[in-house]
């Protein structure tokens, strides 16, 4: 036999768990094709000595519905392992949606997901109506890593209803019409029902799906579960530390995951409001196994943080004299910053706004300075990161001062990073060794102006593995390839097996882990995001094709559509 890519010498992770074992990797037309020792020739070989030869990574909770568009190889994520991503999630699709009814869309995708809507504009080629329409548009467009998608609640909804999905119920007829909708897209090969019972657009009114009674999401979701496929994410409802509120949502949610037998999937996170409020959600997930139905949690490897600079967006943006100094150039700014009258005058202002509320930029009205308690200086990839009220003390100078002093030392290019949740690693440890939860939750094409957590399947092989020694390598292999393709059904991933696709990653376990994130202007229209590598992958492999070498793109587009199971034969 000839190869067309052999991968030699390299230590196999094949992804089911079971010990790393000594092979050569063969692959012909995107499969793998032998695993074994290997002599015959092959096109190309990579040398994987003192390399982990694993299966390429699946991240379960993107968004990268718009980005697959102007970003076909899947940015950030592909850079951190990922070679099948799902979007999709939260209800947020752009189809069904017919192209005179986009700004629709993207009203709900915009708040949101905070995806720019001038980069949606200028990105998109809106060619489909139907969700099958879509699906058929991803399918033909050239991808470097592999994408499967959910159907959303709010762009179903709003293609529905119009207008009236913002204010109103369904009436009869329209939920007759999401039911078929739904279950049209799952027999196309969605790979299911995503909705949202807590996101809110701009005017801080709710998306398109949260205005929808339970019952809805009941009827759809049961319909789905007619086809015989389909799984049903949702952003859950928000119970306010209301033991009432709680356990009438727990309650539904048990009777909809037995009555349908639909594997349901929702984010969890340990919230400092609530500490304990996650340990709730995994006794729901233990009693609904109970009771013969399957519902897992998608839980992340690290604190969710909201990360600012002045590259990208300081607090203050909006605030009396920074608005006339942040809009300038940053080369200009940094001239300000050192003016000392100026520099006093900022933080002033910063330091005690006197009462008057300013805009942030997501809209919200504000009228405290950050709690700097919270805000930690993000000086190094890993950390520790020392926080903005210790360092302030010790320098004897107001922390808005310090941000300003530290932000020139490195010529304005630090991040200071605030947690918004999973502050406490002994908490997100706990969530990822539950049997019931899968690592998979960075959200990846979503609020990249703010939140970089594509890394955060890297921050697992070097924290979590390496620095801690709290999982094995093929523990942590499988946490986030077998794990996430087998229960998101991605039936010919996620594992290194003769027959199964050639997803495959290449990376040294001794060096492995995420780079620092930059700010880049790289969206459509020149729109901002943050950015981030990773070191230690030495190659990437996508259905048999070398999509990443050494972390850079070598211009292959081998990515391919992941259809569900009713459309399997459809490619
Ligand atoms: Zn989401």
């Amino acid at each position: 036999m000839s190869y067309d890519l052999v991968i030699k010498n390299g230590s196999v992770i094949d992804g089911s768990g079971a010990p790393a074992f000594h092979a050569d990797l063969g692959i012909v037309d995107g499969k793998i094709a032998m695993i074994g020792r290997i002599s015959e020739k092959s096109a190309e070989t990579i040398d994987a000595e003192g390399h982990v030869v694993a299966p390429g990574f699946v991240d379960a909770h993107t968004h990268m519905d718009a980005q697959v568009f102007w970003d076909p190889i899947g940015s950030c994520s592909c850079y951190h392992g990922i070679t099948s991503a799902v979007m999709g999630n939260c209800g947020f699709t752009l189809a069904p949606c017919a192209k005179e009814n986009a700004e629709l869309a993207i009203r709900n995708l915009e708040r949101a997901e905070d995806i720019s809507p001038l980069a949606m504009e200028a990105g998109i080629d809106w060619t489909w109506e139907t969700y099958p329409e879509y699906l058929n548009a991803v399918a033909a467009h050239p991808k470097g890593i592999n994408y499967a998608g959910y159907i959303g609640h709010s762009a179903l909804r709003t293609y529905v209803m119009g207008e009236r999905a913002f204010t109103e119920q369904a009436t009869e007829d329209e939920l007759a019409a999401m039911c078929r909708n739904v279950q049209e897209a799952v027999r196309a090969g969605a790979i299911g029902f995503s909705t949202s019972r807590i996101h809110q657009l701009f005017t801080n009114e709710p998306v398109a799906s949260s205005v929808a009674e339970w019952s809805e999401v009941r009827a759809i979701v049961n319909a789905m579960s007619d086809t015989g496929a389909g799984i049903f994410e949702l952003a859950g409802e928000q119970t306010y530390r209301d033991p009432d509120l709680k356990d009438d949502y727990f309650g539904r949610q048990l009777q909809l995951a037995v009555e349908s037998g639909v594997p349901c999937t929702w984010g969890l996170i340990s919230a400092k409001t609530e500490p304990q409020d996650w340990r709730a959600y995994l006794e729901l997930l233990d009693d609904v196994a109970a009771a013969g139905g399957r519902m897992f949690a998608q839980v992340h490897t690290r604190a969710l943080n909201s990360l600012v600079s002045f590259e990208s967006h300081t607090p203050f943006d909006s605030w009396d004299h920074w608005r006339e100094i942040r809009t300038l150039p940053l080369d200009e700014q940094m001239v300000k910053l050192r003016d000392p009258t100026i520099k006093a005058k900022l933080v002033d202002i910063a330091t005690d706004p006197g009462g008057k509320s300013f805009p942030n930029h997501w809209g919200a009205m504000v009228s405290q300075p950050p709690n700097w308690e919270k805000v930690r200086i993000m000086d190094t990839v890993d950390g520790e990161h020392r926080r903005m009220s210790e360092v302030a003390k010790e320098r004897g100078v107001a922390p808005a001062e310090l941000m300003i002093d530290l932000a020139l030392e490195h010529d304005l290019k630090l991040f200071f990073r605030t947690s918004a949740a999973n502050e406490d690693d002994g908490d997100v440890l706990a969530m990822m060794r539950h049997p019931h939860t899968v690592v998979t939750f960075s959200d990846s094409g979503a609020h990249v102006g703010q939140i970089m957590d594509a890394s955060m399947q890297t921050h697992l092989l070097s924290h979590w593995v390496r620095d801690k020694e709290a999982f094995t390598l093929e523990e942590a292999v499988r946490m986030v390839s077998f794990e996430p393709a087998t229960r998101w059904g991605l039936h010919d991933r996620g594992l290194l097996r003769m027959g199964l696709a050639a997803d495959v990653v290449v990376f040294d376990p001794e060096t492995v882990g995420a780079n620092m994130p930059t700010v880049e202007h790289d969206l459509p229209a020149g729109e901002m995001r943050l950015k981030q590598t990773a070191r230690g992958i030495k190659t990437t492999v996508v259905n048999g094709q070398v999509l990443l070498r050494d972390n850079e793109h070598t211009g292959a587009l081998p990515g391919q559509i992941l259809r569900g199971p009713l459309a399997r034969s459809v490619k």
